[in-house]
């Protein structure tokens, strides 16, 4: 409960404009602990440098909630121009998609926008062997999330295409069970947005028992899961249930975001695991900067001392 408050007031006042613009002026520096850079070849050198840890990467261009056509036209044309970048590097492209930085919700020639650009994202991506997943933003675009990954996976096949699963969502073990003619791929998170009690569990208790559920029934229905979490104790029992229920290391992935629990992730692998960093870049950093720290209590002393330093 007092994990959600502390999100709740973080999200909260991080929408209010006079902080945000005074975030962003000032707190490019901390940023920079959780964003990679502000172009592709700064992500790209991110992910190179994780290669060296045994660690892969999950490249994210930074962007959400576009307003226009044009923009998602071109912010589509950005991420596919990541992809031939990453090709270029000699990578296998793997990507995180956010629909409403592509154009959902946006009708252009009698379809969504955003499922037209997210086709000709998979389509790029398939072509070189790579991976776009869709991420999972506020709860009120997870329908229309899930029913255009099932027309993308009907048109390329589950290999090339996943989502992601909230458990802070009453809805989502549901959600689960609907996708499962589709054998998916996906990945199953605790849900960073600001949401109202009637559609996401207020008790941490709650919210990482349905976690556990979904990735246990995940593992055993022997569809693909990426966990993650930097959650040390749902790690461990995630192991575990691996190891009791005969579960392959090749069955499932560790993910984490850059910056976070970098020990974490080299211990991970060292020991054997896949694990994954989610390396997000460009411009629009401040969304994505306000949900990391809605997620750590010690992270708002980082920032207001990095922001004010010297
Ligand atoms: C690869 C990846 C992809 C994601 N994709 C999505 C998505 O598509 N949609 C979505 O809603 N959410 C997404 N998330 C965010 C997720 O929903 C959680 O908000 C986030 O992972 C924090 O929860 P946790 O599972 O780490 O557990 P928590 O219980 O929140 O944290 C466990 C421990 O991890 C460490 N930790 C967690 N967060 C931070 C942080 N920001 N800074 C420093 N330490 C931290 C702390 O030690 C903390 O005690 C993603 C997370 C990851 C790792």
């Amino acid at each position: 409960m007092i994990d959600q408050l502390y999100r709740k007031a973080v999200l909260t006042v991080s929408g209010q404009k006079p902080i945000e613009t005074l975030v962003r002026s000032r707190g490019w520096g901390v940023a920079q602990r959780f964003v990679a850079g502000e172009d592709a070849q700064s992500a790209l050198r991110a992910v190179k440098e994780l290669e060296k840890d045994g660690i892969l990467g999950n490249l994210d261009l930074l962007g959400e909630f576009v307003t226009s056509p044009d923009t998602a036209n071109e912010f589509a044309g950005r991420v596919l121009s990541l992809l031939d970048d990453a090709h270029a590097a000699r990578l296998k492209p793997y990507v995180s998609v956010k629909l409403s930085s592509v154009g959902q919700g946006m009708t252009v020639e009698g379809e969504d926008l955003g499922l037209a650009n997210a086709r000709r994202i998979v389509a790029r991506a398939k072509g070189y062997g790579g991976f776009v997943c869709l991420d999972m933003e506020d709860h009120p675009r997870v329908d229309q999330t899930l029913a255009q990954f099932r027309t993308l996976v009907g048109e390329f096949g589950n290999a090339h295409v996943g989502t992601v699963l909230q458990s802070y969502l009453y809805r989502t073990e549901g959600d689960w069970a609907s996708l499962q003619d589709l054998e998916p791929n996906l990945r199953i998170v605790k849900g960073a947005y600001l949401e109202p009690e009637t559609v996401a569990m207020p008790d941490k208790a709650d919210v990482d028992a349905a976690y556990r559920r979904l990735v246990y029934a995940q593992m055993k229905a022997g569809s693909y899961v990426n966990v993650a979490t930097h959650d040390e104790g749902l790690i461990a029992d995630v192991e575990h249930f691996a190891l009791a229920h005969g579960i392959s290391r090749d069955a499932f992935e560790f993910q984490m975001l850059y910056g976070v629990r970098r020990d974490l992730q080299k211990d991970l692998a060292a020991r054997g695991y896949r694990v994954r960093a989610y390396i997000p870049y460009g411009r629009d950093w401040y969304p994505y900067f306000s949900r990391r720290i809605a997620e750590r209590p010690a992270n708002v002393m980082f920032v207001l001392r990095g922001m004010f330093k010297g």
